[in-house]
């Protein structure tokens, strides 16, 4: 329903805007000789075709002939204001067309590409060709000593500078409804843009109406003009810049209509040019700064987000490699308790015995305070695998390490050795009476019995005891062996101690 009232409300506000350019035209930018400085209806059909689809554009064009018709009568017969709505509307189709061609559909000021598309088309293809149309009907229908060519050149560059100035301001006005780019695009504030405004029409007083009639007024350059307007480009944006220029450019086109400001020579023709090249050329400058200061913007911006999710994506990143780190570390640390690990009785292995003694022989270097090594073999262990079978044995062992542990103190270390042999690392042993150490050994594998089927087993272990003398923790091992095997000679089940060892006199 909103596009129904549009469609119609739209092209009659067109018409309307179009019949007051016209008449602006003719009333204010018009120098004495009848010459225009800048034509501005042209820029509202334009900006007009640019925001509608061509399929939405005969209403438009409708209209355009009717207020063409009415703004025209007054001076040129219908035969002459048809001929000019046509020329007119040829202008604003070619250029469209050609801007729809480059561009696609949708004309972005923001962009200065599309800026300089839209200045070339409109300056140097859809002006100068629709010149020629006015020119025409010019020399045909009018009778004066002006010649083809100045028609031409006077329309050419009168209908341009009139399209330039207004059409990007007509369009962004028309096309207001659309988003504003999320972090880049700034809503003008408004009591700024007012401020820019005001000076910019104070500099436009100074430059073109200040002490006009006096002899020794001082002349300002007009490139004064160009502050407030570069300023609002800077901060706001094309549509704020093309309010400044615009009315900027048409104050400088007003004055110079009504015989004021720098411009002015003694040749209407010149006054004109000179003004036309003057806004012409300031326009395009600051819509190119709001432009090319807004593309800036856009690119921060766009590396801003691109920085983000680049973070983002570290931080996913950093925290798979954190949960990879932690698995890996877990996953380690199994694989050495397995490598250091005896599987059968989850005692330490010969390695880590190996690796743990060495240790203790380094700190006794140290310290001087001596450890022991005592050494287990189970009795006729073979005759217990022989007779019950292996499985039986490994209880055996089983049951074996448990009544080991609960002898020992937490701070002691015991190992498998080999296959029925252990070895303790007694740690501090000059705290411990190594004697008495043995006999609770020897006692916790006698009170044993391990149950199979309707049999009863028992069985007895031989003990070296070698008690640390600055000597290495191998040759330690291999005296608590030798000790071992005198206890199986003397008749196993009883402890033996090497002759280094300490003896607590009873
Ligand atoms: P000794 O009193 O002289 O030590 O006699 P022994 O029978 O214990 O002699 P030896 O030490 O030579 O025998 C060791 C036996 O221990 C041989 C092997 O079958 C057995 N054995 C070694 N490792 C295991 C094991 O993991 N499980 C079982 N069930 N038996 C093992
Ligand atoms: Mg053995
Ligand atoms: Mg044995």
């Amino acid at each position: 329903m909103h596009n129904h009232r549009h469609t119609i409300m739209f092209p009659l506000v067109v018409g309307l805007l179009y019949y007051l350019g016209a008449y602006v035209g003719v009333q204010f930018a018009a120098l004495e000789s009848g010459i225009v400085v800048l034509w501005p209806p042209n820029a509202i059909l334009l900006a007009a075709l640019l925001s509608r689809p061509p399929r939405l554009w005969w209403p438009l064009l409708l209209v355009v002939v009717v207020a063409e018709v009415a703004a025209d009568l007054a001076v040129f017969t219908i035969t002459q204001s048809l001929l000019f709505a046509v020329i007119n509307i040829t202008e604003c189709v070619l250029a469209t067309s050609l801007i729809r061609y480059f561009l696609g559909d949708e004309m972005d000021w923001h962009k200065p590409k599309d800026l300089s598309v839209f200045l070339v088309t409109v300056f140097f293809i859809a002006s100068p060709i629709a010149a020629l149309g006015g020119a025409s009907v010019y020399s045909l229908f009018l009778i004066g000593d002006t010649s083809f060519l100045t028609y031409w050149r006077l329309w050419w560059i009168g209908d341009a500078t009139g399209l330039i100035i207004l059409t990007p301001l007509f369009h962004m006005l028309l096309n207001t409804g659309l988003p504003l780019r999320p972090g880049i695009a700034r809503r003008p504030r408004h009591l700024e843009l007012f401020v820019a405004w005001v000076l910019s029409l104070m500099a436009c007083y100074l430059v073109f109406s200040w002490n006009l009639h006096s002899e020794d007024y001082l002349a300002l350059t007009p490139l004064v003009v160009i502050l407030a307007p570069i300023w609002v480009a800077i901060r706001f944006g094309p549509l704020s810049a093309s309010f400044i220029t615009a009315s900027v450019a048409l104050y400088a086109a007003f004055a110079t209509a009504a015989g004021a400001g720098p411009f002015i020579r003694a040749i209407p023709d010149q006054s004109a040019l000179l003004t036309q090249e003057f806004v012409v050329l300031f326009t395009g400058m600051v819509l190119y700064v709001a432009a090319f200061v807004f593309q800036n913007r856009q690119k921060g911006y766009e590396l801003l987000t691109v920085l983000e999710e680049l973070r983002q994506l570290n931080e996913v990143l950093e925290e798979q490699v954190r949960l990879r780190t932690g698995e890996l570390f877990d996953a380690n640390q199994r694989l050495q308790t397995l490598a250091l690990t005896d599987e059968l009785t989850g005692i330490a292995n010969r390695r880590q015995t190996k690796n743990l003694g060495e240790e203790e022989a380094d700190r006794s270097s140290r310290s001087q305070r001596p450890f022991s090594v005592i050494m287990l073999d189970i009795d006729h262990f073979k005759s217990i695998n022989d007779r019950y079978g292996h499985e039986v044995g490994d209880r055996c062992l089983h049951a074996f390490t448990q009544a080991i542990e609960s002898v020992l103190r937490s701070v002691d270390h015991f190992g498998r050795w080999g296959g029925e042999e252990f070895l303790i690392i007694v740690r501090d042993s000059d705290l411990v009476d190594l004697e008495r150490l043995s006999v609770r050994l020897l006692d916790s594998i006698r009170a044993i019995s391990i149950h199979d089927e309707d049999q009863t087993i028992t069985f007895t272990v031989s003990i070296g005891v070698a008690e640390w003398h600055g000597c290495s923790f191998d040759k330690l091992v291999s005296e608590a062996d030798d000790a071992l095997y005198r206890a199986k000679e003397l008749g196993r089940d009883r402890a033996e101690f090497s002759t280094a060892t300490r003896r607590v006199p009873q």
